[in-house]
């Protein structure tokens, strides 16, 4: 890999901000014609890879300085900052799996890809400092695919800041995406799936279930998704919650972490397979999402959105009792919800208004029994 060297043009913090902003707002849902998408020239790794490494070259500000060296050489350097923990992990994002050419917009894809893979970061209470990008496309989306996608990817770079430090190219009949992340946490300071006790309160933050409903009314329409339905925005510009884990991993607040990608029932099942424990939730407390109108209300039942719908990318976590009171009831804007408890017997229930209680069973998304 060589995807040459970058110059560093550093726009100030304003620029950054506004961008980030610009890249919710400029949201069109547009999806082009393929035709229009085609590339009018035949195009080679070298050149796919300079487009690549050109899109990001203003993107270097924020290496920060635990990417010591990034695009240029066979492979980059990180050096974490003294007393801090690296952070490594990866995510597909795959054509036919995640998402559909004709109905996600590739900027979309391009935000999305590297968002959700920064929501495992954000689980650990880290900071993402660097991303690889492993990038299989069909040769038809070379050209202004490619170009929208790496529009997407580089907002959600800036906005995130975490810079694109190297990556591989390919040629493919799907889009196939891996992105890779390195991030940092103070020395001990990581939060785990694996520390809850028995008794700890079980929180969630933001509404469940908004992005399945978003994907869901995505998948009917017909055309361009509308820009202004914040569901569908929720599924397609997801916004990984880096400073809420950042803040509840540096005040000690909480046992334990983890980000919702599959869904509430799925994701609370591994946290408390990782504690050996388990829970019991209260659905009156799990903070639904809200019918824009009536008739969707109909046909979508929202606690069964909320338990077990997928790509929310809002943080599950514990607190003991005697840490309950420090925490808000939002942060910056995002609802923090007390919604159950953690209990000795390993499993998992869920009681209703009239206080009957059942199991309740992991049925969140699971690429191996179901499709998109
Ligand atoms: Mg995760």
């Amino acid at each position: 890999m060589h995807w040459g060297a970058p110059t560093s043009v550093p726009p100030s913090g304003a620029q950054e901000t506004a961008e980030a902003a610009q890249a919710i707002l400029s949201f069109e849902g547009r999806l082009e014609s393929p035709q229009k998408l085609m590339p009018r020239n035949r195009q080679s790794e070298d050149s796919i890879l300079r487009k690549i490494s050109d899109s990001f070259r203003s993107a270097s500000w924020k290496s920060g300085q635990s990417v010591a060296l990034g695009i240029g050489d066979d492979a980059a350097l990180f050096q974490p900052k003294r007393g801090h923990e690296t952070i490594l992990t990866c995510d597909w994002f795959l054509e036919g799996t995640h998402f559909f050419r004709e109905k996600h917009p590739p900027d979309a894809v391009g935000w999305k890809c590297l968002a959700r893979a920064l929501s495992d970061v954000a689980a650990m209470g880290g900071t993402p400092r660097g991303f690889l990008l492993s990038l299989a496309l069909p040769e038809t989306h070379t050209g202004r695919w490619l170009d929208l996608f790496l529009g997407g990817l580089r907002r959600a770079s800036r906005k995130f800041q975490c810079v694109l430090t190297g990556g591989d190219t390919t040629r493919r009949n799907e889009i196939l995406i891996n992105v890779t992340v390195v991030g940092e946490v103070p020395a001990g300071r990581a939060v785990l799936r694996s520390r809850a006790n028995m008794g700890d309160i079980i929180y969630v933050s933001g509404r469940l279930g908004e992005a399945e409903l978003g994907l869901r009314i995505l998948q009917r329409s017909k055309g361009a998704p509308s820009k202004k339905n914040p569901l569908i925005k929720k599924h397609l510009y997801p916004a990984p919650r880096l400073a809420l884990g950042q803040w509840l991993a540096e005040k000690g607040l909480v046992t334990t972490m983890m980000d919702l990608s599959d869904g509430l029932s799925s994701d609370l099942s591994r946290l408390c397979a990782a504690s050996a424990i388990g829970a019991q939730l209260e659905s009156s407390k799990i903070p639904l999402v809200r019918f824009p109108d009536v008739a969707l209300k109909e046909h979508h039942d929202p606690l069964h959105l909320a338990l077990h719908g997928g790509d929310d990318y809002e943080l599950l976590f514990t607190a003991p009792p005697h840490k309950t009171k420090l925490l808000p009831n939002s942060f910056r804007g995002v609802r923090l919800t007390a919604i159950g408890r953690i209990t000795q017997k390993r499993e998992l229930l869920l009681r209703d208004e009239n206080s009957s209680v059942s199991q309740l069973t992991s049925r969140g998304w699971d690429p191996f029994r179901r499709k998109l």
